[in-house]
């Protein structure tokens, strides 16, 4: 793509020369074992639109909550000014019901996240997330994987549709913490956070804990991939 910077793939790559790191929720620091996230979209789209659209039916994976309920609105023909005018009270009700369902939440941190975030954060980094989630539904799984206190700052789909958008909001955060010459490094699981991180010209760290292999996130030229972080501690 033109619009795409490129970043230069380094083989020694130096991942503890940053002073900010983002990493995207889902896959990258846990998995959710459990229906809250996935309920709260339903909830939403029938009590909203009376659609009856399954997100099993359009792309989850690094998408974002609004592209996803944008896309499970359209299966039911939501779509233009319709769908425009339910959003914000969809996503109120998503982030609601994530947030009385919380007790249910069981999110299971990929390996080796809970000694990368103590590290990092001994070390006196900024560490931040970029995510697709909704702010409340972001937080909330991350409190309920007891990682909550790590995090100063966030990038969330609330105000984004579109992955590169939430990674500059986020880096916008983390440089009005560091300043503009703050170095970055974005961490995620799937070909999207590759793609937005290099719209943005910044390295990211892929990670093979989601449903992508190391052999599907190569070929998009990550700054650096590991199957797990286990592998840089
Ligand atoms: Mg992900």
């Amino acid at each position: 793509m033109s619009e795409t910077n490129t970043v230069p793939v380094t083989s020694g790559f130096a991942w503890r020369s940053f002073d900010a790191y983002l990493f995207d929720i889902d896959g990258t620091l846990l998995n959710s074992r459990d229906w809250v996230h996935y309920n709260a979209f339903h909830t939403a789209l029938q009590n909203v639109y009376q659609c009856d659209g399954r997100i099993e039916n359009v792309p989850v994976h690094g998408n974002t909550d609004i592209g996803i309920l944008r896309a499970a609105a359209k299966l039911c023909r939501v779509e233009g000014e319709r769908f425009e005018q339910g959003l914000s009270r969809a996503q109120k009700i998503m982030g609601e019901e994530v947030e009385e369902h919380a007790a249910e939440l069981r999110p299971e941190l990929c390996p080796s996240i809970r000694e990368l975030l103590d590290s990092l954060f001994a070390d006196g980094k900024l560490i931040g997330v970029c995510t697709g989630n909704l702010q409340r539904i972001g937080w909330a799984k991350l409190k309920a994987a007891g990682i909550r206190d790590r995090f100063t700052v966030g990038g969330f789909s609330d105000r984004h549709e579109f992955r590169h958008d939430i990674f500059r909001d986020a880096m916008e955060q983390a440089a009005a913490h560091l300043g503009n010459e703050a170095k970055v490094c974005f961490i995620g699981d799937t070909p999207n956070d590759i793609l937005a991180a290099q719209k943005l010209g910044v390295p990211v760290l892929a990670v093979a804990t989601g449903i992508y292999g190391l052999d599907q996130l190569e070929p998009h030229a990550p700054t650096h991939a590991v199957g797990c972080c286990t592998e840089l501690l």
